[in-house]
């Protein structure tokens, strides 16, 4: 069996993000003090190996326990486990951090070729939960979002797309933004609201290949968490019962009817949300 056959899952960064510009920051933002080296290989990393609570990293370059990678990665893992209630991870999760871009492109098209073009990506097959990713100047949210994939994977049995991707994106704000606001998603949701757009669950949760998300569907998956997460406290509470019956679930069960009758004016709620949000942006200004 090919690794196409095995790739059970995969997931990955918001599509509209890769930047030619900021790769030519690339290395002074992060912690790897050795020069990346285009490697053209068609293994991933396997020079050095740190293992860390939870996850290893495999890299080309070594990574000290203070690196920001690292403290990222084990940030990332206690703040979702801790936010969400998970219960332990059942398997580890494995880092593979390429040098450069090239030598992670080249990977990436000559193992799995019908990919789209992503900076990272998350996968799971029935061998292994895997992250993959380059050294960048957005490494560390890029990471933050596919561990979160990773962690969600490790504690859960299924995950449905609406709310894999949702908490990706919701847990790749930077830390030290409290409320999780993505002023990116925002705007993309308010202008989409002026087309006379709507959001709808029912939609989202019909969604099952991460190929078919648009770049709304990830807004609208980041708005619906963050107003469960941090708009509702019945949404909260409805959400991590939902999360805590994914643990052993054979399927995921339907999130709508769960959240119609804990919170029968979610519609109108997650726009005010949205609204008090876009207030709270303003007047940071
Ligand atoms: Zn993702």
């Amino acid at each position: 069996m090919t690794v196409d056959h095995e790739l059970q899952q995969t997931h990955c960064g918001s599509p509209h993000s890769c930047c030619l510009l900021l790769l030519l920051l690339a290395v002074t933002h992060i912690g790897c003090q050795a020069t990346p080296r285009t490697t053209f290989s068609t293994s991933p990393p396997d020079r050095h190996l740190f293992s860390g609570d939870g996850f290893a990293i495999h890299s080309d370059v070594p990574l000290r326990p203070d690196d920001p990678i690292v403290k990222q990665l084990a940030e990332t893992r206690l703040t979702v486990t801790n936010r969400l209630k998970l219960q332990e991870q059942r398997d580890p999760i494995d880092v593979y951090l390429f040098s450069d871009e090239v030598s992670y492109r080249n990977f990436l098209r000559v193992r799995w070729p019908a990919l789209p073009s992503r900076r990272a990506y998350f996968m799971q097959t029935s061998k292994q939960l895997a992250v993959y990713s380059f050294v960048s100047s957005r490494v560390l949210s890029d990471l933050r979002h596919e561990f979160t994939h990773g962690i969600l994977h490790a504690s859960c049995s299924h995950v449905p797309l609406w709310l894999d991707e949702g908490l990706a994106e919701y847990f790749e704000t930077a830390t030290d933004l409290d409320n999780r606001r993505s002023q990116q998603h925002l705007d993309e949701l308010l202008l989409a609201e002026q087309e006379g757009w709507s959001p709808g669950m029912f939609r989202l949760e019909m969604i099952a290949e991460f190929s078919a998300f648009s770049a709304r569907d990830y807004a609208e998956a980041w708005a619906w968490t963050h107003f469960l997460l941090n708009g509702s406290r019945e949404g909260q509470a409805v959400l991590l019962k939902y999360i805590a019956d994914l643990r052993d679930a054979t399927v995921a069960p339907g999130f709508l009817q769960r959240l119609e009758k804990a919170v029968p004016t979610y519609a109108g709620d997650l726009w005010d949300h949205l609204h008090s949000l876009r207030r709270d942006s303003n007047a940071a200004l």
